[in-house]
């Protein structure tokens, strides 16, 4: 391996990351923010809108984020080559049983690692130099995706990378959990709940996953709602926030629960 073909992988990955996000974020521009009223069934979770100049701030961010997560990316391809990592590209290898098996261990461990980092990044003495960035979205937008400092997005990359290299995963699951990530950041912080209220009030998906409403309220409110996908962490460690109003304020009468 040399460095020209490094250099080539690592500009072409950074290309591939940086037009998912394009697309994924403009798409839900276009349905949320582009008219008066969003194009699609969509609740307002904040009572203010983002501005121009913010949106191109977290663009800036994310085009930087989208070199960093090139960089762990390309290591691992280039690995893989050699046969130094667990990626796998024949199904049989390990069977379709598999295949799910694997993807919900990624996301599990992806989202423990997530937040225990989260929490390590609001500890005072870190917050402003690895996490300040991301939080200067306020209200969010689907802009925010990958608004992170380069320090945070840095801890973020490493570790699927990281994982790849102790447990098997297929290339194809491997796209499939990087674009989910994408549409998750995007919607998480597109400023608006897409899902169904019905299913976020009651629902199995909002009772264990974390949407918009979910992840809003942790903009706005610090000290709460750390997780990435899963609401377990943050249930287990009592740092889970739900039952909110626009804005990620506790409503009246939850509060008095
Ligand atoms: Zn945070
Ligand atoms: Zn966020």
């Amino acid at each position: 391996m040399g460095a020209l073909e490094f250099g080539y992988t690592f500009f072409a990955l950074t290309a591939i990351i940086a037009a998912r996000y394009f697309l994924v974020a403009g798409l839900f521009h276009y349905a949320l923010l582009s008219a008066e009223q969003p194009r699609i069934y969509a609740m307002k979770l904040s009572s203010r809108r983002p501005n121009i100049a913010a949106m191109k701030k977290e663009i800036y961010w994310s085009i930087i984020s989208s070199f960093i997560y090139a960089l762990p990316a390309t290591a691992v391809l280039m690995l893989w080559q050699n046969g130094g990592t667990q990626l796998y590209t024949n199904v049989d290898e390990y069977g379709w049983v598999y295949i799910p098996f694997s993807i919900g261990l990624y996301l599990f461990l992806h989202d423990t690692y997530f937040y225990w980092t989260h929490r390590a990044m609001h500890l005072p003495h870190l917050f402003s130099f690895f996490h300040k960035v991301h939080h200067e979205s306020r209200p969010t937008s689907p802009w925010a995706a990958f608004s992170f400092h380069p320090s945070e997005s840095l801890v973020g990359a490493i570790f699927l990378p990281f994982l790849a290299l102790f447990i098997p995963i297929h290339i194809g699951a491997l796209l499939f959990i990087l674009t989910l990530m994408t549409v998750c950041a995007v919607l998480n912080h597109s400023g608006y709940e897409v899902i169904r209220d019905s299913w976020i009030k009651k629902g199995f998906l909002g009772r264990h996953f974390i949407t918009a409403t979910h992840h809003n309220v942790h903009h706005e409110n610090y000290h709460v709602n750390f997780g990435l996908y899963f609401r377990f962490w943050d249930k287990l460690m009592k740092t889970d926030l739900f039952d909110v109003n626009i804005d990620g304020q506790l409503d009246s009468i939850d509060a008095a629960k």
